[in-house]
């Protein structure tokens, strides 16, 4: 597969061509940003380790039938995913009260959800992605009934399935944001971008240990550190000799709620 030319650049992403016009190469950079592009930052290693642990979380989701752009992973930073045409649309699903939902209700930081929320943003860096409501985006034709009641399913399978893999695992899925695209040979919806530390909020089940990106956002250090747990638990990051010894507590018993 040939790489192409560069396509897009985002704030921690590049896309580049292949010479296949419906597959794209998608390169994870070191870039961070919060609050809107307001803080930056290179992390050296992030987008090593988020590649990894999307392809990881991406390959999962599609054995229990979520379809997405993921084709394959092409090495250490790169990833080789299927064009598709995002939905201007950040999909925000939460089980624990955290981050803007406090800040914009009230809502007491580490309230339990009864069950998961779905909140939809405009992917508009201008306007600061504003909150939107389901009317917003049928009103706009952003998306259809169908295309949104569909999207909307696969979030909640989504959360119920990466809350129990990262449940045995001593993580608390707090809340994650997923984006969607249509994919270009037949407008088929599949999800795509990534699922990573970097758009997951992932606490230690025991310690409420913050192993995301809001360890940035907070300015609470050990950035890299985080992420490297979260693969390591995952099985997808081997022990190295050169990885200094973490600071987390290791996973204990896992409880595991019986279904309803
Ligand atoms: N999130 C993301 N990209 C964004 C905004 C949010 O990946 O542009 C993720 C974020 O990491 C968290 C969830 O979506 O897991 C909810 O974020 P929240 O709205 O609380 O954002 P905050 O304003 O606190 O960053």
């Amino acid at each position: 597969m040939k790489k192409g030319k560069k396509l897009y650049e985002g704030k921690a992403k590049i896309i580049f061509a292949t010479s296949d016009k419906n597959t794209v190469i998608q390169h994870f950079k070191d870039d961070a940003t919060a609050f809107n592009n307001q803080k930056k930052a290179n992390i050296d290693g992030k987008g090593i380790l988020n590649n990894r642990i999307s392809e990881h979380l991406l390959k999962s989701l599609s054995e229990i039938g979520i379809k997405n752009h993921l084709i394959k992973r092409l090495n250490m930073r790169e990833q080789l995913v299927e064009l598709v045409n995002i939905i201007p649309i950040e999909f925000v699903i939460r089980n624990i009260a955290t981050g803007s939902l406090t800040k914009r209700l009230g809502i007491e930081e580490g309230t339990i959800l009864d069950y998961p929320l779905i909140e939809y943003c405009l992917k508009d860096d201008k306007l600061g992605d504003p909150i939107i409501s389901r009317e917003h985006i049928l009103n706009f034709k952003w998306l259809n009934l169908i295309e949104l009641d569909l999207i909307n399913e696969q979030c909640l399978r989504i959360n119920d399935y990466l809350q129990g893999l990262f449940r045995g695992i001593g993580i608390k899925l707090v809340d994650f944001k997923v984006e969607f695209g249509k994919t270009k040979s037949n407008e088929t919806i599949i999800l795509a971008d990534e699922i990573s530390p970097d758009t997951c909020r992932l606490w230690d089940q025991e310690t409420d240990k913050k192993l995301d990106k809001d360890r940035f956002r907070k300015d609470l250090g050990n950035i890299v550190e985080a992420y490297q747990e979260v693969a390591r638990r995952l099985g997808i990051l081997h022990e190295q000799s050169n990885i200094r010894p973490i600071k987390f507590s290791k996973p204990t018993a896992v409880k595991i709620k019986k279904s309803k």
